[in-house]
């Protein structure tokens, strides 16, 4: 997706040779243009999947969540909480995701009503790295019976494992962008 990489290139930058901020048109400030075209790239990618709702981790996931669900045919999102609060649903599928940037794990919650046995579960993230995120979401999914169809990722850390090891488990992911190095700054694209 070119629209990505130029705006990646232009004002994203990179901390070491590990992780790449993107706080200028992503994480933080969001760039509307670009997050539209994102969501219409990872529909037209699972368009044909028969995807109920779409899942992803709170707060980044949620705004690519929505302009994605926004192409399908009225499909809920549902977020992944990670902070627990009184006015959370008492009965709740759980998993623990290490994070790769905070190098802690966490704890990520949703409520039963919003899962069942009928889903079709499209994932979507901003990141993949080691795959822990798409893992813990996975482990969910699995508690509520439910189907993971695949999962749509923004920018995938091709140098980092967690690429290899969901395809290896038969998992359907489709990335915007994929990165083969950062070095000294310079980030390569795969292609
Ligand atoms: P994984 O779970 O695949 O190891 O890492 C994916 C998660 O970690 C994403 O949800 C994302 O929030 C965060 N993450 C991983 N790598 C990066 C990175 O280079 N930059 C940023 N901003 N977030 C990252």
């Amino acid at each position: 997706m070119n629209l990505l990489k130029e705006k990646i290139l232009k004002d994203g930058y990179a901390i070491g040779s590990n992780i790449l901020k993107v706080d200028a048109f992503l994480n933080h400030q969001i760039d509307i243009g670009l997050l539209d075209e994102i969501g219409k790239s990872l529909h037209e990618r699972f368009k044909e999947d028969s995807i109920t709702k779409i899942l992803t981790i709170e707060a980044s996931g949620i705004a690519l969540a929505v302009s994605t669900a926004q192409h399908f045919d009225n499909i809920p999102v549902v977020f992944a909480k990670k902070t627990e609060s009184l006015n959370l649903d008492e009965e709740l599928y759980t998993s623990e995701v290490e994070s790769f940037t905070k190098n802690k794990s966490y704890k990520i919650m949703v409520s039963k009503k919003y899962i069942t046995s009928a889903d079709k579960i499209l994932i979507v993230d901003d990141f993949l790295a080691n795959g822990k995120a798409i893992l813990g979401l996975k482990e969910i999914i699995d508690q509520a019976n439910a189907t993971l169809v695949g999962a749509g990722i923004v920018i995938e850390k091709g140098f980092q494992e967690g690429g290899d090891i969901i395809r290896d488990m038969g998992i359907k992911i489709e990335s915007l962008v994929t990165i083969d190095s950062i070095e000294d700054g310079v980030v390569k694209f795969r292609d």
